[in-house]
């Protein structure tokens, strides 16, 4: 789809069929400015559960922004994965794909393949920069933003970081969580294949995706247009530092010196009930509780301790429904929390 200059138009990519012959297309909007300029690409639910970005991309897109305003193009694809979407399940329902985690190369591929070719092809290969709208589940969840910068994608990064002001979290190697979308692996999946054409990703995590909330709006609504300006798209200049009103864990990207590091998963031995015990974005020390486990006689069966001294961004909780977070459970192996480190500066 394409918008002439001083346009706004809403339509769909093409995407796949199903057994009955019926289209799923993706939706998309294109807002084109009346000047040349940079194109962002705002990207939402990705993971079919996750609502937030869908809200902020309604409000962006539709009364914040004006042709007449925007400096280059705007597109915004307000659900990502619609098979996910249509059945609220984190990933696709027909071959349980992640159309973040797939090769995007493969227009003869599988179903989820094909979705993320359409979204390569039409979107994020078009783009200067990426806003990658994400929820958490459990509504003590941090506002954060992860990076993964290259060589290349650094400088943008810091700048799209500082701009957007929730924590920032860096992460050059995913662990535990299946192959880092610019790290070693060399699958091309939307992530991998912009980060080595040079496109910087800001991906950004919301609360609890299920239900819509105020706060979720106005973080995100708020930092995208910071981030439109500091990149010209939009006029002005950004606020200065952290947003406010929300938990900021500070380092060299948000309001402080150091840099905030992925630590991965905490997990646990024991089925049961899942009890979270500390606050996110409260420093926890090593070998503190940080949730406990009771099993289904109400007997506590076990603590799950902090590794290392850090904090922790998200509980999540079972794995079921393809995805973690969907209710206060937790198998063996199951997913307790995230966590990451602070490294001060040197010296
Ligand atoms: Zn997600």
């Amino acid at each position: 789809m394409k918008a002439e200059p001083g346009e706004l138009e809403t339509g769909y990519i093409d995407g796949v069929e199903l057994t009955t012959g019926d289209s799923i297309d993706i939706p998309a909007l294109v807002l084109n400015g009346v000047e040349d300029g940079p194109t962002a690409l705002l990207f939402s639910t990705q993971h079919g559960k996750e609502l937030q970005g869908t809200e902020v991309v309604h409000e962006i897109m539709h009364r914040e922004l004006s042709p007449e305003r925007v400096r280059g193009a705007v597109i915004a694809i307000p659900v990502a994965n619609p098979l996910a979407f249509m059945h609220a399940t984190y990933r696709s329902w027909i071959d349980n794909r992640d159309v973040g985690y797939v090769n995007v190369d493969n227009p003869e591929g599988n179903t989820t393949e094909r979705l993320a070719n359409a979204i390569w092809s039409e979107a994020w290969s078009q783009a200067d920069l990426v806003l990658n709208y994400h929820c958490n589940d459990h509504p003590d969840s941090l506002y954060f933003q992860i990076i993964e910068p290259t060589d290349e994608t650094e400088a943008d990064l810091k700048r799209a970081a500082q701009a957007f002001g929730v924590t920032t979290i860096r992460r050059d190697d995913r662990v535990d969580q299946g192959p880092s979308p610019v790290g070693s692996d060399t699958v091309p999946t939307l992530s991998n294949k912009g980060a080595a054409e040079g496109i910087p990703e800001l991906m950004v995590e919301f609360i609890d995706g299920r239900y819509l909330d105020e706060t979720s709006l106005r973080v995100g609504v708020d930092g995208t247009l910071n981030v439109l300006k500091e990149f010209d798209v939009l006029g002005g200049d950004p606020t200065e530092g952290p947003q406010e009103g929300i938990t900021v864990v500070p380092c060299k990207y948000t309001g402080g010196s150091g840099v905030n590091r992925a630590h991965g998963m905490l997990r646990n031995d024991h089925g049961g009930i899942l009890y979270p015990r500390q606050s996110t974005g409260e420093f926890v020390e090593a070998g503190e509780v940080v949730a406990d486990v009771v099993d289904l006689h109400g007997e506590l069966v076990e603590h799950v301790e902090m590794p290392v001294d850090g904090y922790l961004w998200a509980y999540a909780g079972a794995q079921q429904f393809a995805t973690s977070g969907a209710m206060q459970t937790i198998e063996s192996g199951g997913k307790v929390v995230y966590a990451f480190t602070h490294e001060p500066d040197p010296n």
